[in-house]
């Protein structure tokens, strides 16, 4: 019944030895384990060849490079059919060659579905400006993230400043928004963002808070795989006047530790936040030059072919 014995060896010496064995082979596989993960995983997972990777190579560009930066057009109430249709077209070929940028553009409802054929086979994705929190029925002027699906869109945008302020959505329904939304496979920006005078009045950092974990409230740290944060400060959106780095970086730091308090060091690693107001590419290499700043969310100058185009080559 046990062979070794009839050699001299016990159950005992076998059990001993195979354990033994075990433990000498992951020590000899553990280094060369561990060089595959720290080199080949981020240059997997965003496209930097091997030696520019390891020509590059420090902890903190470990970091960083986890998370691809990501930029997103958002059109607003902007643009017919065939307008939307000639300015996608137009930035197709000048964005063409960028790998190391995720970018997608968000139109209005009734151009989605035209630019979404257009968008086909591209490496920009389509985005939403909004979803409902229903999959159909009688809810007059609202469209669900099934339609959104439908058309083609992977992502939406949740809570833009324009509809907590103009249209008064507060932050139990952006959530229930939030999370129907990724429950039916959209991914989302999930919009921040405080008025200059929470601002001036010493309540930035209250304001953020409440948002980030109302938001987010009843998520988990898997959800927020397919979650982007957008830091756009209401004061800065379509105003001309931007946040400087250092208030960028400040904010995207402060809200990153709200992320690692409720969800943990790797959650919090791994989402991306994005900045938004007034990104123009005058300025978009040194915003994007902090090191938790992810990506941007461009109103105004996404309009434009030329200029979105130079503010994803600056990210790039
Ligand atoms: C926005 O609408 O999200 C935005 C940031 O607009 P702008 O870039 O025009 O400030």
């Amino acid at each position: 019944m046990f062979p070794p014995a009839k050699y001299g060896f016990s159950k005992t010496d076998v059990c001993f030895n195979s354990f033994h064995y075990v433990i000498l082979s992951c020590r000899v596989c553990m280094p060369y384990i561990t060089v595959l993960r720290r080199y080949l995983h981020p240059c997997i997972s965003h496209g930097y060849s091997n030696n520019d990777y390891r020509n590059n190579f420090d902890e903190e560009r470990y970091v960083m490079a986890l998370r691809k930066p990501f930029v997103a057009g958002n059109w607003k109430m902007n643009n017919l059919v065939g307008e939307s249709l000639a300015l996608v077209e137009a930035l197709k070929p000048l964005v063409a060659g960028v790998a190391a940028v995720d970018m997608a553009v968000c139109p209005a409802y009734t151009s989605l579905h035209a630019v979404g054929k257009a968008l086909a086979g591209t490496n920009i994705q389509l985005g939403a400006q909004n979803a409902y929190v229903k999959e159909s029925g009688a809810y007059t002027g609202e469209i669900s993230p099934k339609m959104l699906l439908d058309v083609g869109c992977a992502w939406t945008i949740i809570g833009h400043s324009e509809r907590r302020h103009i249209l008064g959505e507060a932050d139990a329904f952006l959530n229930e928004k939030l999370r129907f939304s990724l429950a039916c496979g959209l991914k989302v920006m999930f919009c921040i963002g405080e008025l200059l005078e929470e601002r001036k009045d010493g309540k930035m950092e209250s304001v953020l808070e409440r948002q980030v974990v109302k938001g987010l409230e009843g998520m988990t740290a898997a959800d927020l795989d397919n979650v982007v944060i957008a830091y756009e400060p209401v004061w800065a959106i379509g105003t001309g006047e931007t946040a400087t780095p250092d208030q960028a970086e400040e904010v995207h730091v402060f809200v990153r530790n709200l992320i690692d308090k409720s969800f943990g060091a790797d959650a919090a690693s791994k989402m991306r936040i994005q900045y938004g107001g007034s990104v123009k590419p005058e300025n978009a290499s040194d915003l994007i030059s902090r090191e938790n700043v992810d990506g941007f969310l461009v109103g105004g100058a996404a309009l434009k072919a030329d200029s979105f185009a130079a503010i994803i080559n600056a990210c790039a």
